[in-house]
């Protein structure tokens, strides 16, 4: 028996997210929904939000258009650009700690997530930073990536997993599988790993938890 915390990102999706909210209300479970600015930007993505988040839902920022990891983009504007601009479009959504989960193109954790220059606006901006210990590739195999998760969640004590509320990812199987983290006996919970969140309101807590940024911060 574990603990697993569900996280959804690269939505809202005006398809997918509806039914993925079904899914965890029927469960009764709640999740993270890492949201991508320029899907909340449209009335319908911004409405999906809100409603995730009334359904007790966190809401926290997945980068405006998670299109070049921010560890790949030299560009000095691209903190600005990708994480402020998507909290300005959270507005209200935004938790009162405002979480963020970069992205590392993939899963990858490592210096691709984070340039220096973005690690020092998630710290002057006062962000949490959300990271992941469990990746079961959704997005790529979306009837296969239950049973990694499930092998993946039974062999550590406590997995925060990124799933997707993207067309073609997890939905179809996302019932089955917290029928089966409930049958297995596992413990679903909203909160994260402490391990998974190295900054806390721009404070760096846990340096261990960043040890993926090594390589990066040695260059600089
Ligand atoms: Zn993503």
């Amino acid at each position: 028996m574990a603990k697993v915390t569900l996280s959804f990102d690269n939505g809202p999706d005006p398809k997918v997210t509806p039914k993925v909210l079904e899914i965890l209300a029927r469960h009764d479970v709640l999740a993270s929904f890492f949201v991508i600015g320029v899907k909340a930007a449209t009335p319908q993505g911004y409405a999906l939000a809100e409603r995730a988040k009334a359904c007790g839902h966190w809401i926290g920022n997945h980068t405006y258009t998670h299109e070049t990891p921010l560890g790949l983009d030299d560009d000095p504007s691209a903190p600005e650009r990708e994480i402020g601009a998507t909290q300005r479009v959270m507005g209200a959504l935004s938790e009162t700690e405002r979480l963020f989960r970069p992205f590392g193109g993939g899963g990858h954790l490592d210096a691709r997530v984070l340039s220096p220059a973005a690690l020092q606006y998630v710290q002057d901006n006062g962000y949490t930073c959300v990271t992941w210990n469990c990746v079961p590739g959704d997005w790529k195999d979306a009837d296969g990536w239950p049973a990694r998760a499930l092998a993946e969640i039974a062999a550590q004590d406590w997995s925060l997993v990124v799933l997707h509320d993207i067309p073609g990812a997890c939905v179809d199987r996302l019932d089955g599988f917290i029928a089966s983290l409930r049958k297995q006996g596992h413990e679903i919970a909203q909160d994260f790993p402490p391990g998974c969140v190295p900054i806390e309101n721009g404070k760096v807590i846990r340096p261990e938890g960043m040890a993926w940024l090594g390589e990066q911060r040695g260059k600089a």
